[in-house]
């Protein structure tokens, strides 16, 4: 049959005539209001439909070349491929809420569920960060109970099945609306969705199927992490249900502040005072950095806060073998607030010596100014 006239709609509807048709019809179709033999059928035709030519794309195909034109361009237009899982978004998007008697695979409580990825914070310190490190930590994680195998029923229970829910674990309610009556579908509120008698519930785990263990795991923390980064470690997280994966455990890295070093990204920044007269005559000197001690020359005439470069001496950059920041020396000089007497002698002869040669270079410049 033709969209159009599921829908009811002329060849040229607009969009919101195609979407207030397809209010006023799903209503009307609806399963859990409509009990004639075909109004599933015809929801499903309509759902169909709707979603074709609500999309502008899929509609244009469809009006040139039909619902061949839309399987031609890889849109599955099957029963099959289109799930009940489709009809129910559609659904639930306009009025809210699941729709009963339609279950799809989610509401099954034998259905695999994945289990939670975990997080675990820990500090380590700055040269661990640097150039990387193993370390065994403890983790705590859900892991399958070993008792009932992850099923949480109890191996000698004879009849496992809640009586509630029937073992669906969701229960039906019906609830009227101005629309008509619809049926909600919600927990079963005896088995808690696990569709087991509370009565079967495995003892160990209280039918939850995993139980909180405490676990010793190796890590490798590579170097050049930094506060924030994160290892994954793969299915360390809780176990999952019904044969579902495991979760992740995620290690996220706190770095210890250096009394010695700051670190900038993958630079390390030291300070370095020197004395007047190594600013002024320039210096041989040792300092620390990340690799052990290491010989700089400072230029003479150095001014305050200058930086020298130690080239590669920095953090190595994370993942890149062989490459590395670099490490800079800030340049404090110090000025001297006691001196001995030799020294204040020292000072006062350049002081004035400086003074001399100020006026004399003064007086050279006047002359030669007037000749
Ligand atoms: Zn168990
Ligand atoms: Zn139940």
């Amino acid at each position: 049959m033709d969209y159009y006239e599921i829908l009811g709609v002329g060849k040229n509807a607009t969009k919101d005539e195609i979407k207030s048709a397809f209010r006023k019809k799903a209503r009307q179709l609806h399963p859990d209001v409509n009990k004639a033999p075909d109004a599933e059928e015809r929801f499903k035709e309509l759902g169909k439909a709707y979603e074709t030519l609500s999309d502008d794309e899929k509609r244009q195909l469809y009006d040139r070349y039909g619902e061949d034109g839309l399987k031609n361009a890889g849109y599955s237009q099957g029963p099959f491929d289109f799930g009940f899982g489709g009809i129910n978004d559609i659904f639930e998007a306009f009025f809210g809420g699941s729709m009963g008697g339609f279950s799809s695979g989610r509401n099954d409580p034998n259905a695999p569920i994945s289990g939670d990825d975990l997080r675990m914070d820990i500090q380590i310190d700055f040269m661990e960060a640097v150039f990387g490190v193993e370390k065994e930590i403890k983790i705590r994680h859900l892991e399958e109970c070993e008792e009932c195998h992850g099923t949480g029923k109890d191996k000698n229970a004879k009849d496992t099945v809640c009586k509630t829910c029937k073992g669906h674990g969701r229960v039906q309610q019906n609830t009227r609306t101005i629309l008509g009556n619809f049926t909600s579908v919600t927990t079963c509120p005896a088995c808690g969705g696990s569709g087991i008698d509370p009565s079967a519930n495995c003892k160990q785990c209280k039918g939850r199927g995993a139980v909180q263990k405490e676990k010793t795991v190796k890590i490798k923390i590579p170097k050049g992490v930094d506060s924030g980064s994160r290892i994954r470690l793969s299915n360390e997280g809780n176990a999952g249900k019904n044969g579902g994966r495991a979760g992740d455990m995620y290690i996220v890295l706190y770095v210890k502040e250096s009394k010695e070093f700051i670190r900038d990204g993958v630079d390390i920044h030291t300070v370095l005072e020197i004395s007047m007269p190594q600013a002024v005559l320039g210096d041989e000197v040792t300092v620390n950095t990340v690799d052990g001690e290491e010989k700089i020359h400072i230029p003479q005439g150095i001014d305050n806060l200058a930086k020298l470069l130690i080239k590669g001496k920095g953090v190595p950059y994370l993942g890149k073998e062989g490459q590395r920041g670099n490490h800079y020396v800030t340049i404090k000089i110090k000025t001297p607030k006691k001196l001995s007497k030799e020294e204040e002698k020292l000072y006062r002869e350049l002081f004035e010596l400086e003074k001399n040669e100020k006026k004399s270079g003064i007086m050279e410049k006047v002359k030669t100014a007037f000749k």
